[in-house]
């Protein structure tokens, strides 16, 4: 299977990560599970930055493969690992029947600073996006179709192909020096063999469609899916502030403290990620990608008010 952004309805995807523990997976499975039933072109699972989540990521995409019809796109990191490390992880993930990736260079540990650990044989996603494709070719350097009515005959075909994503960064990265450093970033991702970017969350779409504007002008010609995450909490909203220094949107902020119950608070992220998705496809974006935040509810609730998904869905009562 392959991600192709290009045949319609408009694709939308998810994210969701690891399992933090044994008792969290049946809940998750069936989130995956309601997920899956709405159509995504492909769901995604983080990997921890060092290796932290690793086998859990591996056993969480390989649940999707078994039991869904929806492509499983592995995210990886390479911060802090050898050149060896990283080809055996990539190869760990590819003998599991994985092809589609989100190739990252990650961050070192909260707290401990750039210059006080090893970073890892790779400086970058670029040098990862590399090494994928370079260990799928080594893996399988052609494919093999048998030839009907020709017993034991084959025919040998260009291997298949790995589909790599990469992250983009619309409002630049956090360690941005100046404003068009992340968009180089990009076009290095690209030129290493990137096929598709996802964004980091944004609050507003012009971030979004300005960036992909100046990506274009700059010749990134691979899509951009916009990243959006519902924030349905005044809590939610200040730790994802935290971690990716985005700056505070002053009127979501407002929208969520007035609200005095928590439905309400998830009420008024719905309708602000569905507005925003709206406005971005309406803008030209080519789907759009949701941080499920290992839920289903709030993800398939702001597609449905956005209009991008269509189809009836199953009872809540069946979970
Ligand atoms: P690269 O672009 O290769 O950059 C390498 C390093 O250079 C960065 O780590 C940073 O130190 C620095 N850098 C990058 N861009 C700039 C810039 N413009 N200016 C200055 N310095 C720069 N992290 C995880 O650990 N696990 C995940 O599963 C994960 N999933 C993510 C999914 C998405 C869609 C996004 C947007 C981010 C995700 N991250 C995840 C976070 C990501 O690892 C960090 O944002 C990281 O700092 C940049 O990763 P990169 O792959 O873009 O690195």
């Amino acid at each position: 299977m392959s991600i192709d952004l290009s045949a319609p309805p408009l694709p939308f995807s998810f994210e969701v990560y690891p399992p933090r523990s044994d008792a969290r997976v049946p809940a998750l499975h069936e989130t995956i599970r309601r997920l899956a039933a709405s159509g995504p072109r492909f769901i995604s699972v983080t990997y921890g930055a060092g290796g932290s989540t690793g086998g859990r990521s591996l056993e969480l995409l390989s649940h999707i493969l078994r039991t869904t019809d929806v492509e499983p796109l592995a995210h990886l990191t390479c911060v802090g690992s050898t050149f060896a490390a990283a080809n055996a992880l990539v190869r760990e993930f590819l003998d599991a029947g994985i092809t589609s990736f989100l190739a990252l260079r990650g961050d070192p540990p909260a707290g401990v600073s750039e210059d006080d650990m090893f970073l890892g044989d790779l400086e970058s996603a670029a040098q990862l996006v590399q090494l994928i494709d370079r260990v799928q070719a080594e893996r399988a350097p052609y494919s093999e179709y048998a030839i009907p009515g020709v017993p034991g005959a084959a025919r040998v075909a260009p291997r298949t192909k790995v589909d790599i994503a990469v992250a983009a960064f619309p409002n630049g990265h956090p360690r941005s020096r100046h404003p068009r450093e992340h968009i180089d970033a990009l076009l290095a991702k690209q030129a290493a063999g990137a096929t598709l970017a996802i964004s980091q969350l944004f609050f507003h779409a012009d971030d979004y469609l300005a960036f992909v504007q100046r990506s274009r002008e700059a010749g990134v010609t691979i899509p951009i899916l916009p990243g959006i995450m519902p924030i349905t909490s005044p809590a939610r909203l200040r730790r994802t502030l935290e971690l990716s220094g985005e700056e505070l949107p002053a009127e979501l902020a407002i929208s969520l403290e007035i609200e005095p119950t928590a439905e309400g608070q998830r009420a008024v992220g719905v309708a602000h990620a569905a507005q925003l998705a709206r406005e971005v496809v309406d803008g030209g974006a080519p789907g759009v990608h949701l941080y499920a935040f290992n839920s289903h509810d709030t993800v398939l609730a702001v597609l449905r008010d956005a209009g991008i998904l269509t189809t009836p869905l199953e009872k809540e009562s069946a979970s």
